[in-house]
């Protein structure tokens, strides 16, 4: 029987690479061999303990090729599906069954992630996109890879373009809007460029001038640099100079607690401030309710995605091929034998955005 190999997380900071046979998928199902597999920030939280996952086959951003359709024979688009094509897959499940998928909300789905924290011992094995083989069960949604996409640009859509999407769609964001963004990583940039295509005029806020470079590089109109501006105060009177009074939209993409109520003095009276940065419990923070009460700005955090974000995602990328620089969004692969090595790396922040590829 053909056996395939996987990452596994028995404890934060350590990794064991396992071998299992492949699975044979259920029906509905669809077992495909990793191409690609990101090394997202939740990645890292839980190699680094700072996340309540404590043990899980690693990874959840993936570009993959479809092995046998047999058992999905088109995507969730209904696109016929053939051996070898590149796919990508909402990381997370709808049971459509719950309390939220039944009324619709399936981004907020109670059993969203059962099939990933399951043990790698019990089938289907491959819950975890760090590994040879990923299996996408039934009730994952999953995309063809438009054909002139490169499966490295493409491979965090499934997580950082989709979710920033989804919370530029919240926001609202249209032609003629200013938006602030916070925090220039992987979620900062696909923010810029998918703001910047809804016509906004868009400002970076960062700590790091190199991730504001690359901010500028996918279309930022204007940035602000902590060594600029070093104080909270200083930042929110420098936006708010740059947005005319305050910015119709921001999005707070850092991660920190603290870049919330310094946002949310960012942007003007009515305004939408969006979370989608601060996903661990227990980051608490001071805010002036009384100032957000009499400007009237309203926070939506964001947690997940519909699926519709994924496959609009694949098609951004795919129009903006040759104009906007996807080779800047993954600085380092590792194969996966050193899987360990690429958490390390992205652990100490030597490396901005880590992929693994794997070798065939
Ligand atoms: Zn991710
Ligand atoms: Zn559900």
């Amino acid at each position: 029987m053909a056996t395939g190999r996987l990452a596994y997380m028995p404890k934060p900071g350590s990794v064991e690479l396992r071998e299992y046979d492949l699975p044979t998928p259920r029906p509905g199902a669809l077992l495909i061999e990793t191409v690609a597999a990101g090394v997202c920030g939740s990645d890292v939280h839980m190699f680094a303990d700072k996340h309540p996952l404590k043990s899980i086959v690693l990874g959840h951003e993936v570009i993959g090729r479809v092995v046998d359709p047999s058992t999905r024979p088109t995507d969730s688009a209904g696109q016929e599906l053939h051996p070898g094509d590149l796919v990508s897959v909402v990381y997370f499940a709808f049971c459509q069954h719950c309390r939220q998928c039944q009324a619709g909300r399936t981004h907020l789905c109670e059993n969203s992630y059962n099939h990933w924290i399951a043990s790698p011992d019990d089938f289907p094995h491959f819950t975890g996109t760090f590994g040879t083989h990923y299996y996408v069960g039934r009730f994952q949604h999953v995309f063809k890879v438009p054909g002139n996409v490169d499966p490295l640009a493409a491979v965090s859509a499934n997580c950082a373009l989709a979710q920033v999407s989804a919370g530029i769609d919240r926001g609202g964001v249209t032609a003629g809007d200013t938006v602030v963004i916070q925090g220039a990583g992987g979620l900062g940039l696909w923010g810029v460029a998918v703001a910047k295509e809804r016509g906004a005029h868009v400002v970076v806020v960062d700590a790091v001038q190199r991730r504001l470079d690359a901010a500028k590089a996918f279309g930022a109109d204007e940035t602000v640099s902590f060594d600029e501006a070093p104080e909270a105060a200083d930042r929110i009177a420098r936006v708010r100079e740059l947005t005319d009074g305050g910015a119709d939209v921001a999005l707070e993409l850092t991660g920190v607690g603290s870049a919330v109520p310094e946002g949310i003095e960012m942007v003007r009276p009515g305004a939408t401030y969006i979370e989608i940065g601060n996903v661990m419990p227990g980051v608490e923070i001071t805010l002036d309710i009384g100032s957000m009460t009499r400007r009237a700005v309203t926070i939506h955090p964001v947690i997940r995605y519909h699926q519709r974000f994924l496959k609009a995602g694949l098609e951004f990328i795919s129009r903006n091929v040759g104009r906007l620089p996807f080779d800047k969004l993954v600085d380092a692969t590792y194969p996966l034998d050193d899987v360990l090595q690429a958490m390390e790396d992205s652990k100490a922040r030597k490396v901005n955005r880590a992929a693994l590829v794997m070798d065939r």
